[in-house]
């Protein structure tokens, strides 16, 4: 028995130093990748439940391997967040979501608000705030055509600290969202103490909503609440026209799924805004 212990030991001190191994070249590999301008970003849009007019769009992240192809993010943000990395990818992000919409902006096309996702790392990091002022002023847009998104797990962390960052982007004009609402398992008396803007109905709601009660009533509360407390609410991951018939009854502002359109690379985003732009 003791024998095979020991083994038992050996055993996962090995597994161990190859999950650790993995963990390093991981981390190196996403490292070289942000030196390499191997991460690109790829742009859904939202759009108003009634006008059918685009109200904005979400950037989200890919890593674009030479020989993997494109990678998603669930696949590599948890590791950057761990490394600490997400923060120099994070500050890559805002500033090429904020270049590419202030592109299209003077290209003529419709002024949109362009959303960006915000670790928790980066709401924790030192100067954040200074850091978004900066990339603003630098690529030249006003403060209110960002939307930061942050989780509700990520905005109750710290409340205070929450409250003072968000307080200060409310300052620069720049919107807030409160990602994945719903899953959060938290009391809504933070809902008053953010200057927020939107809330996003987590897609978990959205995918059951009408063959599951339960789910269909939580989405009507939720739009409901954000209706009452003044939010936009946008419905996240709406796949079907029934879903879609689903949101416009209860009033939701705006939806955002595969029945509009997948996210899209950049070319394809500004072929998109051009067929808007003409008609
Ligand atoms: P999220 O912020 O909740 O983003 C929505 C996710 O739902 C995206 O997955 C999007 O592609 C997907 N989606 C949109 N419409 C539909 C639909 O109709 N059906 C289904 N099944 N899915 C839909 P994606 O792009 O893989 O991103 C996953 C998560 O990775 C994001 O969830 C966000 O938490 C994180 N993420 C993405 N980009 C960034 C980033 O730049 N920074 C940070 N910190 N996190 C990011
Ligand atoms: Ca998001
Ligand atoms: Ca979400
Ligand atoms: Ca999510």
């Amino acid at each position: 028995a003791k024998e095979s212990g020991k083994n038992r030991y050996w055993l996962y001190q090995a597994d161990m130093s190859l999950i650790a191994q993995n963990r390093l070249t991981l981390e190196q590999r996403l490292r070289r990748a942000l030196e390499r301008g191997e991460f690109v970003l790829y742009y859904q849009p939202q759009v108003d439940v009634v006008s059918g007019k685009l109200l904005g769009m979400e950037a989200l992240l890919r890593w674009k391997h030479p020989e993997a192809g494109i990678i998603p993010p669930l696949k590599f943000i948890p590791i950057a967040e761990e490394t600490g990395l997400i923060l120099p990818i994070g500050e890559w992000v805002l500033r090429t979501a904020i270049a590419q919409n202030v592109a299209w902006q003077r290209k003529g096309l419709s002024h949109l608000r362009i959303a960006v996702n915000l670790s928790g790392r980066q709401l924790l990091q030192e100067n954040l705030v200074e850091r978004v002022k900066t990339i603003l002023e630098e690529e030249q847009m006003e403060g209110k055509w960002l939307e930061l998104e942050i989780t509700e797990s990520v905005a109750i962390h710290d409340l205070e600290l929450t409250i003072r960052v968000l307080s200060e982007f409310k300052k620069m004009g720049v919107h807030i969202a409160i990602d994945d609402f719903g899953i959060g398992y938290s009391s809504l008396s933070y809902l008053k103490l953010f200057p927020i803007d939107t809330l996003k109905v987590d897609q978990s709601f959205i995918r059951d909503s009408l063959h599951n009660a339960e789910n269909g009533t939580i989405v009507s509360t939720i739009i409901g609440l954000a209706r009452d407390l003044n939010f936009l609410a946008i419905a996240e991951g709406v796949e079907t026209e029934a879903q879609y018939e689903f949101l416009k009854e209860q009033a939701c502002t705006g939806i955002q799924g595969y029945l509009i359109s997948r996210p899209l690379p950049a070319a394809e985003m500004t072929t998109l805004l051009n067929l808007v732009h003409e008609n």
